[in-house]
């Protein structure tokens, strides 16, 4: 069975669960495909209360919900019940928003009276990763089930635990069978649903690898699709940034979710002039955290997911040291039996450095010293990725205009990354294509009808 629950604290099997069949998926397609149909002729305001429900059940669950996700893939608990919250204020914006959000679109025009609506296509393939096992299916499934597009669900293999859970809570919300699935299928499943003419669109976060493989699958049968990648995102420091500000935020987005997040800040790129005293408070924050049980409070370092995330990142920082990297801090193994990786912080990556453009899945920093701004913005673009970024100054104009010249899909100005309902997620180059969240998630899979009538002048 290749879905399997594995505490990555106690590395104890928590739970195997049965693949699905073909006829699960089948049965998944048809019933999505039937509800679909039906929706068509359903006012959007009439799904509004399921939502409303799940946003209901997912705060009153929430203890439960974050344990899950703790223990099979190790967040800090804190961590996991502020992702059930995000997860609660999602549902309810869609809920909320959606009405208005998908009323048609009127359009001036002298050939006639005009307008766009905005319909369902079908159902939609979601493929999701394990580093937010419910904000991941969330982003996919709220905007869509306002739309009147189901769900079905592949998600990470080492965390069928979350899915499960979400599926039985969007049951126990009384949503409209069909309206979601979570499936415990293989990648040759995934592309049967994909080549499926019930399927409209195909939604997947997770790495290069796994987008490109399902990009190309969704191209060769026509279907719209969006790509939420990785990133290697630039936290740049500017001369005339605020270092308490700097200091109080960098280790955190560095840090958080054991540094596993694609948003984190992973290239801190700093202005000469506040270079060494950055890299001591770096240090000073990475040195303070205290590995241990994700589900104890006192708690600041979480294990990594997996066995395999560890054996990566193990493998990627040996690399950057062999290719010439210094190890300011860290990289001392951390004596637990769980998938526990040091924060390290490294500094002087060369551009031949294997490492400079990969991403680095955990606690990891590199820090890079430039002369001036153009220096800065130069290094941030100088990567295959272009997710999201942070830029420092105490003038937020110049600090917006720098940003703006970085290529990346979201710029975070006197911030850490962050990630709100209302706010679009997604970037740029290898980071993916299309947007989660906020209105141009809810419009990802919609077909934006033209009515025009020409007798209508
Ligand atoms: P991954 O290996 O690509 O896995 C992601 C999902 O894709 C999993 O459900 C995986 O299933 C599935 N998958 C992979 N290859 C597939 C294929 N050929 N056919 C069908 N399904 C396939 O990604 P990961 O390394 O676990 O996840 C971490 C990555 O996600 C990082 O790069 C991170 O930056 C990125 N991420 C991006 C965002 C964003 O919004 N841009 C958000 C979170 C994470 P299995 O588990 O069964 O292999």
């Amino acid at each position: 069975m290749a879905y399997q629950s594995i505490n990555p604290y106690s590395n104890e099997v928590l739970k195997s669960y049965p693949d699905a069949t073909d006829a699960d998926l089948e049965q998944a397609l048809a019933a999505g495909d039937k509800l679909y149909h039906q929706w068509r002729n359903d006012a959007v305001s009439s799904r509004a209360p399921y939502l409303k429900k799940v946003a209901e059940l997912l705060r009153a669950e929430k203890q439960e919900l974050a344990t899950i996700m703790t223990k099979e893939m190790g967040k800090l608990i804190s961590e996991a019940n502020a992702e059930v919250d995000l997860c609660a204020d999602i549902v309810d914006y869609y809920a909320d928003h959606a009405v208005a959000l998908l009323k048609p679109v009127p359009l001036k025009t002298d050939a006639g009276a005009a307008y766009y609506a905005k319909q369902a296509t079908g159902v939609i393939f979601a493929v999701e990763p394990w580093n937010f096992p419910l904000y991941q299916i969330v982003r996919v499934f709220a905007p869509n089930f306002m739309v009147g597009n189901p769900m079905i669900l592949k998600h990470a293999s080492n965390t069928p635990g979350s899915a499960d859970a979400f599926d039985k809570l969007v049951q126990k919300a009384g949503a409209p069978a069909g309206s979601f699935k979570n499936l415990f299928v293989n990648y040759d499943q995934v592309s049967k649903a994909i080549a499926d003419p019930r399927v409209s669109g195909v939604a997947l976060t997770g790495s290069e690898r796994g987008g490109s493989s399902v990009a190309k699958e969704a191209g060769a049968n026509l279907k719209k699709s969006t790509m939420e990648l990785g990133g290697n995102d630039a936290f740049i420091v500017l001369n005339d940034a605020d270092l308490d500000l700097v200091n109080k935020v960098s280790t955190q987005a560095r840090l958080f979710n054991a540094g596993q997040v694609c948003t984190s800040s992973k290239r801190f790129i700093v202005l000469a002039e506040h270079y060494d005293e950055f890299l001591k408070n770096l240090k000073a924050g990475f040195a303070a955290v205290k590995p241990g049980d994700p589900l104890a409070k006192d708690t600041t370092l979480a294990p990594l997911s997996s066995k395999r995330a560890k054996e990566k990142l193990v493998g990627q920082v040996k690399k950057a040291v062999d290719g010439g990297a210094n190890v300011y801090f860290g990289n001392e193994p951390i004596d637990l039996p769980g998938q526990f990786f040091p924060p390290t912080i490294l500094t002087d990556i060369a551009k031949d450095n294997p490492i400079y453009n990969e991403e680095m899945f955990g606690p990891v920093a590199t820090v890079y010293k430039v002369d001036n701004e153009d220096e800065a913005v130069a290094l941030a673009n100088d990567s295959s990725y272009g997710l999201g970024g942070s830029v420092f100054s105490k003038n937020p104009k110049h600090a917006a205009y720098i940003s703006e010249r970085v290529e990346t899909g979201m710029s975070f100005v006197n911030s850490s990354w962050l990630s709100l309902p209302e706010l679009p997620f997604g970037g740029v180059k290898n980071s993916g294509y299309g947007r989660e969240l906020s209105d141009l998630g809810l419009n990802a899979f919609v077909n934006e009808h033209l009515v025009i009538n020409a007798t209508d002048k």
